[in-house]
């Protein structure tokens, strides 16, 4: 086992780590810009290095400053966290051409999973099912138009290299095709630099859900049952849990064994999230993250296992501390996602905390990397904290949520804490009777500006 683990992320996802690394007797290690020399992660650990100034190109993104602080410190491995480098090949590479494990998978799984129409393709050969569409990229708007008139309107114009929400228009019928993949393209090859695009069947009303797949590397791999994610804004998640409301035990098992067995078959190594869209009983597979997911805890918490924990075993080459069959749903568990971000516009709100107390009581976590004076710095993720809370079920959870989100004091900033009342009264919520565009709708009738 490592004696000591760097974490190369800010915010509650480091404290996360750091705890974890606690309970397993690791050392940790924060990185942190000099912006955040006053942030809990860097109170936190055992050591702290600033690696660069404010931005995070220059900081949580400088892949020679990360590996430096490994070296003065003797770290032997790192933790990337979710965002910033956890899904940058290069950067895995260069972590183990310097001898240090990088705690998650390998860069040619990265680099598989990174590119979307390579990903597809690979699901597909392993046997999971995907949204109709193109086979790989498609080269001209004759082509497209040739997709749409086969696969019927409305169709989606993907970017391969996209992620965050980037890169992607709808085509609800042949006469928007031309602006919708002329757009797609160019955001893939201004974000991203790339602009080979794929297109697929536009489900109109489906809901989001993920499966949680954990591997070895060594041909075994489990599934820890999937997430709801279907609230969300500009398809971001805002509000996840598990199990899926609509998911019956018969679903979990046969679309959890196809991941469970898709991921063993490559030797997949740690943590890993298979996203599909759900609709009319099917599941059509969106994209894999090759990381620890923002909404990990409502796993953790109907599972009881410690992920983090996991993947550090993993890493260290341990075995899993548990097979499929010593893992069982108990009770319902929900996570809302508190960013500091003023409504209704959920422009980001950064400040100084005047006043922060977190909830407490049974079956109510609070990861979040907040404190009274603590001042939010401008410079990175809205997102300053997750609320989850675990019941026997799901209106227990909620019941558990509402009384929670009461308890939770953060003065001094906007945050989104009045978005989940407002949720939380509705029957539609309540029921978990929705689909991905719920929210939206809901945001324009309620939360307008004017
Ligand atoms: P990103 O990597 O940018 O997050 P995803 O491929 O995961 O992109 O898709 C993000 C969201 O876009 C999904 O959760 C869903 O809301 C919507 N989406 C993607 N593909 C489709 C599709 N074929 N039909 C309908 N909605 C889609």
């Amino acid at each position: 086992m490592f004696d000591k683990i760097l974490i190369a992320n800010r915010g509650e996802i480091a404290l996360r780590v750091i705890r974890a690394c606690r309970e397993m007797g690791i050392q940790s290690v924060a990185v942190h810009s000099t912006a955040d020399a006053d942030a809990m992660h860097v109170r936190m650990a055992d050591e702290a290095v600033c690696i660069g100034p404010p931005s995070g190109t220059q900081s949580y993104l400088n892949m020679a400053s990360i590996i430096s602080a490994c070296e003065i410190t003797g770290a032997q491995a790192i933790h990337p966290g979710y965002g910033f480098l956890s899904e940058n090949a290069n950067f895995v590479q260069m972590v183990e051409d310097h001898d240090i494990t990088f705690i998650g998978p390998t860069a040619e799984h990265i680099r598989i999973m990174g590119d979307k129409i390579t990903a597809k393709d690979t699901m597909i050969k392993l046997g999971v099912p995907c949204v109709p569409g193109s086979a790989g990229g498609v080269p001209d708007l004759d082509a497209a138009k040739a997709i749409g008139a086969e696969f019927g309107y409305p169709v989606i114009i993907k970017a391969t290299a996209g992620g965050g929400g980037r890169g992607m228009k709808v085509a609800k019928s042949e006469a928007e095709m031309e602006k919708a993949f002329r757009t797609a393209r160019a955001e893939g090859k201004a974000a991203f630099g790339n602009d080979e695009v794929y297109i697929e069947k536009y489900l109109t009303t489906p809901r989001h859900i993920e499966i949680q797949v954990f591997g070895d590397g060594k041909g075994n791999a489990v599934h820890l049952g999937e997430r709801d994610c279907s609230l969300q804004r500009r398809h971001q998640k805002v509000f996840e849990e598990a199990p899926g409301p609509c998911i019956t035990p018969e679903e979990r098992a046969a679309i959890g064994k196809i991941c469970a067995d898709a991921v063993a078959k490559i030797n997949y190594i740690g943590a890993g999230t298979i996203e599909f869209l759900y609709e009319k009983g099917e599941f059509y597979f969106i994209e894999m993250n090759t990381r620890l997911q923002v909404e990990h805890p409502v796993t953790e918490a109907i599972f009881g296992v410690d992920l983090v924990r996991e993947q550090i075993r993993v890493a260290a080459g341990l075995p899993m501390s548990f097979g499929q069959d010593d893992l069982a749903i108990n009770g319902h568990a929900i996570e809302v996602r508190i960013n500091a971000e003023k409504l209704p516009n959920f422009s980001p709100c950064p400040g100084k905390i005047t006043q922060y107390h977190a909830p407490g009581g049974l079956g109510v976590r609070m990861d979040s990397a907040l404190y009274d004076g603590y001042s939010i710095p401008p410079y990175y993720d809205s997102l300053i904290g997750k609320l989850i809370v675990h019941g026997r079920d799901r209106p227990e959870a909620l019941a558990r949520l509402n009384r929670a989100l009461g308890e939770l004091i953060v003065d001094g900033i906007d945050t989104t804490i009045p978005l989940f009342h407002a949720l939380l009264a509705e029957p539609a919520v309540q029921s978990g009777d929705y689909n991905i565009h719920w929210l939206e709708h809901w945001l324009e009738q309620n939360l307008s500006a004017d």
